[in-house]
């Protein structure tokens, strides 16, 4: 499957560029096509500067953040890409309500000192006539992710190897938060030859304890409450590893178990992995990873941890548990639990 064709065509339509986008940007260079990429980079790499390139898909959060900031600590120069990708959308997907808020996410490019920020429209990425597709197979994309989205990968190694392919960058970052996708371009990227290192960073965390996302955007209050069960499940996990537990069955049911409790989302997949083939594991080693996704009032959220690699997530107990959201992005400002009389 590929993009829908409203999806497509919602897209062909440029996303405006303001003057205001303009004076924000002074010290962050805006480059809109894949040709305005390849010109940068080759001026940089001519001048023997090494090039970070961080892809996203905009409305950008500290998790971003960190991946920027990994980028600028080991790179000259940094370039960071803003695309919603509409090929790695399926057709009932919320490619079309996706947020989108570019003059916000410049400023946040241009206080990080971010070199470039590539924002190129559906039209640049994807002109009349392209035909060429890429699909990344085997273990790494049959399961998890790649059955709940069919063709969700294809999409996402076509719109990275472009990437890659144009920003001819020396380091290329990512975010463990999207574990399978991690393995994705990891096998990508070796795969085609680009000859980028992929640099998977760890998942950056809300007060909460639950993983940032675009998407959290999306929660009400209520909704963000029941989307804890996720790290609380996966904590539970981690624990029960460290106390000694290796059966993948037994660690997948522990979490399966927590997330369904009260009815409050509905379990997508829950997996235990190898991180590297995403095949399931009967024996669970450290390094493996527990891979989640739920959906909770329609808000699809993923989730994963590395058993034996990460702590468990600092959420708030079940009763008593007082969050305070930000009105407008429903992102915890703080949380603490309290005692209930
Ligand atoms: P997205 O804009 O959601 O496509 O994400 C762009 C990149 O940021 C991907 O490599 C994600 O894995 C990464 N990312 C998203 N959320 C987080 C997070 N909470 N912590 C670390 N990296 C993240």
């Amino acid at each position: 499957m590929h993009t829908t064709s409203k999806a497509e065509s919602f897209l062909t339509m440029s996303i405006p560029i303001t003057d205001t986008t303009a004076a924000v940007t002074a010290r962050t260079r805006l480059l809109r096509t894949p040709g305005e990429l390849r010109i940068a980079s080759e001026r940089w790499r001519s001048s023997g500067l090494s090039l970070g390139m961080v892809p996203t898909m905009g409305a950008l959060h500290d998790g971003h953040r960190s991946l920027i900031r990994r980028a600028r600590a080991e790179c000259d120069r940094v370039a960071v890409s803003i695309f919603v990708n509409p090929r790695q959308f399926g057709a009932d997907e919320d490619f079309a309500r996706y947020p989108r808020p570019l003059e916000r996410d410049l400023a946040m490019l241009a206080g990080e000192g971010v070199d470039a920020a590539y924002v190129p429209d559906a039209a640049a990425m994807y002109p009349r006539g392209a035909a060429t597709t890429v699909s990344v197979g085997s273990s790494l994309t049959r399961d998890f992710e790649g059955e709940t989205r069919p063709g969700h990968f294809d999409g996402v190694a076509l719109v990275v190897a472009k990437l890659l392919i144009a920003a001819r960058c020396d380091r290329a970052y990512f975010g463990q938060k999207d574990a399978q996708q991690c393995a994705v371009v990891r096998r990508l990227a070796a795969d085609l030859d680009i000859g980028t290192t992929v640099v998977v960073c760890p998942t950056v965390r809300d007060g909460d304890g639950l993983a940032l996302s675009s998407r959290n955007a999306y929660l009400s209050p209520d909704a963000r409450r029941r989307a804890l069960a996720i790290p609380r499940a996966l904590g539970e996990a981690l624990r029960r590893f460290a106390a000694g537990e290796r059966r993948a069955e037994v660690l997948a049911a522990l979490v399966r178990d927590r997330l369904e409790e009260g009815d409050s989302l509905r379990v997508d997949y829950v997996g235990v992995v190898d991180a590297d083939s995403f095949e399931p594991l009967t024996e669970a080693g450290r390094g493996a990873r527990i891979v989640v996704a739920a959906t909770i009032a329609g808000t699809r959220l993923i989730d994963t941890v590395g058993l034996g690699i990460d702590e468990p997530p600092d959420v708030p107990s079940l009763v008593g548990a007082m969050v305070e959201l930000d009105a407008r992005s429903g992102r915890a400002l703080r949380s603490r639990t309290c005692s209930v009389r």
